[in-house]
Protein backbone atom coordinates (compact mmCIF):
# COMPACT_ATOMS: atom_id res chain seq x y z
CA UNK A 1 0.00 0.00 0.00
CA UNK A 2 1.44 3.44 -0.66
CA UNK A 3 2.36 5.87 2.03
CA UNK A 4 0.88 9.28 1.07
CA UNK A 5 -0.89 12.23 2.34
CA UNK A 6 -2.01 15.27 -0.09
CA UNK A 7 -4.09 17.42 2.28
CA UNK A 8 -2.40 18.81 5.45
CA UNK A 9 -1.98 22.36 7.35
CA UNK A 10 0.80 24.38 8.96
CA UNK A 11 1.08 26.84 11.53
CA UNK A 12 1.15 29.24 8.39
CA UNK A 13 -2.91 28.61 8.54
CA UNK A 14 -5.24 30.48 10.94
CA UNK A 15 -5.85 26.98 12.31
CA UNK A 16 -2.94 24.66 11.81
CA UNK A 17 -0.58 24.36 15.16
CA UNK A 18 2.71 22.99 13.81
CA UNK A 19 5.22 23.82 11.86
CA UNK A 20 6.00 22.71 7.98
CA UNK A 21 8.81 21.45 9.43
CA UNK A 22 7.45 19.40 12.38
CA UNK A 23 4.28 17.90 10.31
CA UNK A 24 7.14 16.46 7.37
CA UNK A 25 9.12 15.26 10.41
CA UNK A 26 5.95 13.03 11.65
CA UNK A 27 5.10 12.01 7.96
CA UNK A 28 8.79 10.59 8.14
CA UNK A 29 8.52 8.93 11.29
CA UNK A 30 5.10 7.39 10.01
CA UNK A 31 6.61 5.95 7.00
CA UNK A 32 5.04 8.58 4.90
CA UNK A 33 6.91 8.59 1.29
CA UNK A 34 4.48 11.81 -0.38
CA UNK A 35 2.85 14.44 1.20
CA UNK A 36 1.35 17.85 0.02
CA UNK A 37 1.04 20.79 2.41
CA UNK A 38 -1.76 22.71 1.43
CA UNK A 39 -2.70 25.71 3.56
CA UNK A 40 -5.25 27.56 3.50
CA UNK A 41 -5.64 31.31 1.60
CA UNK A 42 -9.71 31.46 2.26
CA UNK A 43 -10.43 34.79 -0.05
CA UNK A 44 -13.92 35.55 2.58
CA UNK A 45 -11.31 36.33 5.20
CA UNK A 46 -8.43 37.90 3.29
CA UNK A 47 -7.88 41.21 5.21
CA UNK A 48 -8.60 39.88 8.60
CA UNK A 49 -6.35 37.01 8.63
CA UNK A 50 -3.78 38.66 6.53
CA UNK A 51 -3.34 36.27 3.90
CA UNK A 52 -1.44 38.19 1.81
CA UNK A 53 1.27 37.62 4.57
CA UNK A 54 0.54 34.40 5.51
CA UNK A 55 1.18 32.87 1.70
CA UNK A 56 4.36 34.04 1.52
CA UNK A 57 5.83 32.68 4.87
CA UNK A 58 3.59 29.61 3.81
CA UNK A 59 5.65 29.16 0.44
CA UNK A 60 8.72 29.88 2.82
CA UNK A 61 8.42 27.07 5.42
CA UNK A 62 7.52 24.58 3.07
CA UNK A 63 10.48 25.15 0.99
CA UNK A 64 12.66 24.76 4.08
CA UNK A 65 11.08 21.59 4.59
CA UNK A 66 11.18 20.32 1.86
CA UNK A 67 14.87 21.19 1.21
CA UNK A 68 15.27 19.57 4.69
CA UNK A 69 13.76 16.80 4.14
CA UNK A 70 14.99 15.64 0.84
CA UNK A 71 15.79 12.15 0.72
CA UNK A 72 13.67 11.51 3.05
CA UNK A 73 10.43 12.39 2.03
CA UNK A 74 8.59 14.30 -1.23
CA UNK A 75 6.97 17.36 -0.65
CA UNK A 76 4.33 19.19 -3.01
CA UNK A 77 4.48 22.16 -2.88
CA UNK A 78 0.51 23.31 -2.24
CA UNK A 79 -2.54 25.37 -0.79
CA UNK A 80 -6.25 25.16 -0.76
CA UNK A 81 -8.16 28.16 -1.90
CA UNK A 82 -11.41 28.71 -0.48
CA UNK A 83 -14.28 30.54 -2.54
CA UNK A 84 -11.50 30.89 -5.06
CA UNK A 85 -14.57 33.03 -7.41
CA UNK A 86 -14.75 35.26 -4.44
CA UNK A 87 -12.20 37.24 -5.59
CA UNK A 88 -11.33 36.19 -8.89
CA UNK A 89 -8.69 38.68 -10.24
CA UNK A 90 -6.85 37.92 -6.72
CA UNK A 91 -7.17 34.47 -7.17
CA UNK A 92 -5.07 34.41 -10.39
CA UNK A 93 -2.91 36.45 -9.29
CA UNK A 94 -1.62 34.75 -6.34
CA UNK A 95 -1.84 31.37 -8.17
CA UNK A 96 0.65 33.32 -10.59
CA UNK A 97 3.26 34.28 -7.79
CA UNK A 98 4.44 31.06 -7.11
CA UNK A 99 4.40 27.83 -8.69
CA UNK A 100 2.54 25.80 -6.69
CA UNK A 101 2.75 21.44 -7.44
CA UNK A 102 -0.84 20.74 -6.39
CA UNK A 103 -3.90 23.49 -5.29
CA UNK A 104 -6.79 22.11 -3.57
CA UNK A 105 -10.48 24.24 -4.20
CA UNK A 106 -12.75 24.53 -1.42
CA UNK A 107 -15.88 26.14 -0.82
CA UNK A 108 -16.22 26.45 3.63
CA UNK A 109 -18.87 29.40 3.31
CA UNK A 110 -21.60 31.07 1.24
CA UNK A 111 -20.54 34.59 0.33
CA UNK A 112 -19.07 36.22 2.41
CA UNK A 113 -21.42 34.48 5.36
CA UNK A 114 -19.15 32.64 7.97
CA UNK A 115 -17.69 29.10 8.10
CA UNK A 116 -20.16 25.91 7.89
CA UNK A 117 -18.35 25.50 11.10
CA UNK A 118 -19.45 28.39 12.96
CA UNK A 119 -22.88 28.25 11.52
CA UNK A 120 -25.52 27.70 13.60
CA UNK A 121 -27.82 24.83 11.57
CA UNK A 122 -31.02 24.82 13.82
CA UNK A 123 -31.16 28.64 12.47
CA UNK A 124 -30.79 28.24 8.73
CA UNK A 125 -32.77 26.64 5.73
CA UNK A 126 -30.67 23.55 6.02
CA UNK A 127 -31.96 22.79 2.15
CA UNK A 128 -31.59 26.12 0.73
CA UNK A 129 -28.03 26.11 2.56
CA UNK A 130 -27.15 22.67 0.52
CA UNK A 131 -28.41 24.15 -2.67
CA UNK A 132 -26.26 27.11 -2.72
CA UNK A 133 -23.69 25.08 -1.81
CA UNK A 134 -23.25 23.00 -4.33
CA UNK A 135 -23.94 25.27 -7.01
CA UNK A 136 -20.71 27.32 -5.56
CA UNK A 137 -18.97 23.66 -6.28
CA UNK A 138 -20.33 23.32 -9.86
CA UNK A 139 -18.97 27.37 -10.59
CA UNK A 140 -16.01 26.11 -9.22
CA UNK A 141 -15.59 23.13 -10.71
CA UNK A 142 -16.73 25.05 -14.00
CA UNK A 143 -13.48 27.70 -13.48
CA UNK A 144 -11.50 24.47 -13.20
CA UNK A 145 -8.12 26.09 -12.27
CA UNK A 146 -7.34 23.59 -9.28
CA UNK A 147 -5.53 20.06 -9.24
CA UNK A 148 -8.80 18.39 -7.17
CA UNK A 149 -11.77 19.33 -5.23
CA UNK A 150 -11.26 18.82 -1.71
CA UNK A 151 -14.43 17.72 0.74
CA UNK A 152 -17.29 18.21 -1.67
CA UNK A 153 -19.25 17.36 1.60
CA UNK A 154 -18.06 20.05 3.77
CA UNK A 155 -21.03 21.44 5.04
CA UNK A 156 -22.48 17.98 6.35
CA UNK A 157 -19.55 17.70 8.81
CA UNK A 158 -21.21 20.64 11.01
CA UNK A 159 -24.95 19.44 10.33
CA UNK A 160 -26.21 17.82 13.63
CA UNK A 161 -27.31 14.34 13.31
CA UNK A 162 -30.86 15.26 14.42
CA UNK A 163 -31.18 17.62 11.30
CA UNK A 164 -29.13 15.79 8.54
CA UNK A 165 -30.51 15.46 5.26
CA UNK A 166 -31.43 11.18 5.21
CA UNK A 167 -29.55 11.08 1.66
CA UNK A 168 -28.03 13.04 -1.24
CA UNK A 169 -31.10 12.85 -3.41
CA UNK A 170 -32.05 16.22 -3.36
CA UNK A 171 -28.83 17.19 -4.80
CA UNK A 172 -27.83 13.98 -7.11
CA UNK A 173 -28.22 16.28 -10.17
CA UNK A 174 -26.46 18.99 -8.63
CA UNK A 175 -23.97 16.35 -8.05
CA UNK A 176 -24.15 14.34 -10.69
CA UNK A 177 -23.00 18.16 -12.89
CA UNK A 178 -20.26 18.12 -10.90
CA UNK A 179 -18.11 14.84 -11.16
CA UNK A 180 -19.09 15.20 -14.33
CA UNK A 181 -17.28 18.47 -14.75
CA UNK A 182 -14.15 16.84 -13.08
CA UNK A 183 -14.43 13.74 -15.30
CA UNK A 184 -14.30 16.42 -18.17
CA UNK A 185 -11.32 18.50 -17.23
CA UNK A 186 -9.34 15.73 -15.79
CA UNK A 187 -9.72 16.89 -12.38
CA UNK A 188 -9.29 14.97 -9.10
CA UNK A 189 -12.09 14.68 -6.94
CA UNK A 190 -10.44 14.46 -2.99
CA UNK A 191 -11.39 11.81 -0.80
CA UNK A 192 -10.78 13.71 2.45
CA UNK A 193 -10.12 11.64 5.70
CA UNK A 194 -10.70 14.30 8.31
CA UNK A 195 -14.24 12.57 9.10
CA UNK A 196 -13.29 9.72 10.28
CA UNK A 197 -11.93 11.27 13.28
CA UNK A 198 -14.98 13.71 14.29
CA UNK A 199 -18.16 12.84 15.08
CA UNK A 200 -19.85 12.35 11.34
CA UNK A 201 -17.34 9.39 11.22
CA UNK A 202 -17.23 8.91 7.76
CA UNK A 203 -14.93 10.68 4.69
CA UNK A 204 -16.14 13.57 2.77
CA UNK A 205 -17.69 12.47 0.34
CA UNK A 206 -18.63 9.34 2.13
CA UNK A 207 -19.33 6.04 0.61
CA UNK A 208 -22.54 6.57 -1.57
CA UNK A 209 -20.70 9.18 -3.13
CA UNK A 210 -17.27 8.08 -4.04
CA UNK A 211 -19.18 4.64 -5.58
CA UNK A 212 -21.35 7.33 -7.69
CA UNK A 213 -18.05 8.98 -8.97
CA UNK A 214 -16.65 5.66 -9.88
CA UNK A 215 -19.75 4.91 -11.97
CA UNK A 216 -19.77 7.99 -13.65
CA UNK A 217 -16.25 6.80 -15.44
CA UNK A 218 -14.66 9.29 -11.96
CA UNK A 219 -10.76 7.70 -11.96
CA UNK A 220 -8.46 10.53 -10.44
CA UNK A 221 -8.78 10.60 -6.71
CA UNK A 222 -6.20 12.41 -4.42
CA UNK A 223 -6.87 11.63 -0.38
CA UNK A 224 -5.82 13.56 2.36
CA UNK A 225 -5.47 13.65 6.04
CA UNK A 226 -6.41 17.36 6.42
CA UNK A 227 -4.07 17.36 9.38
CA UNK A 228 -4.26 20.92 11.44
CA UNK A 229 -1.23 18.94 13.99
CA UNK A 230 1.75 16.67 13.55
CA UNK A 231 -0.21 13.88 15.24
CA UNK A 232 -2.68 13.55 12.62
CA UNK A 233 -0.75 13.32 9.58
CA UNK A 234 -1.59 10.17 7.59
CA UNK A 235 -4.85 9.87 9.52
CA UNK A 236 -7.29 7.32 8.35
CA UNK A 237 -5.49 7.29 4.79
CA UNK A 238 -4.80 3.31 5.30
CA UNK A 239 -8.45 2.83 5.70
CA UNK A 240 -9.27 5.36 2.98
CA UNK A 241 -7.60 3.70 0.21
CA UNK A 242 -8.63 0.27 1.36
CA UNK A 243 -12.41 1.67 0.86
CA UNK A 244 -11.03 2.89 -2.61
CA UNK A 245 -10.05 -0.37 -3.48
CA UNK A 246 -13.12 -1.70 -2.55
CA UNK A 247 -15.08 0.57 -4.81
CA UNK A 248 -12.80 -0.06 -7.60
CA UNK A 249 -10.21 2.73 -7.77
CA UNK A 250 -6.73 1.42 -8.67
CA UNK A 251 -4.69 4.29 -8.22
CA UNK A 252 -4.67 7.71 -6.50
CA UNK A 253 -3.49 10.67 -7.77
CA UNK A 254 0.22 12.85 -6.33
CA UNK A 255 0.98 16.00 -8.36
CA UNK A 256 4.14 17.77 -9.50
CA UNK A 257 3.96 21.16 -10.85
CA UNK A 258 0.44 21.02 -10.81
CA UNK A 259 0.61 17.03 -13.05
CA UNK A 260 -0.69 13.93 -11.80
CA UNK A 261 1.08 11.19 -11.21
CA UNK A 262 -0.94 8.00 -10.72
CA UNK A 263 0.44 5.78 -7.39
CA UNK A 264 -1.01 2.29 -7.87
CA UNK A 265 -3.19 1.25 -4.49
ZN1 LIG B 1 -10.96 22.76 3.73
ZN1 LIG C 1 -7.89 21.71 4.70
Amino acid sequence: MPQFDFHMHTDSSPDGTDSALTMCEAAIQKGIEHIAITDHLDFPDYETDRYADRVERAWEEMNLAKKETEGQLTVALGIEIGSPLLMPTLTKQILGIHSYDFVLASLHQLGREPDFYFVDFNKVDILKTIDDYFDGILDIVEWGQFSSLAHLTYPFRYIPQALAPADYSRWMDKIDAIMKGLIQKNLSLEINTSGLRKKIGVTSPDLPLIKHYKELGGEMITIGSDAHRATDVGAGIEETIQLAKDVGFKYAAIYKKQKPTMLTL
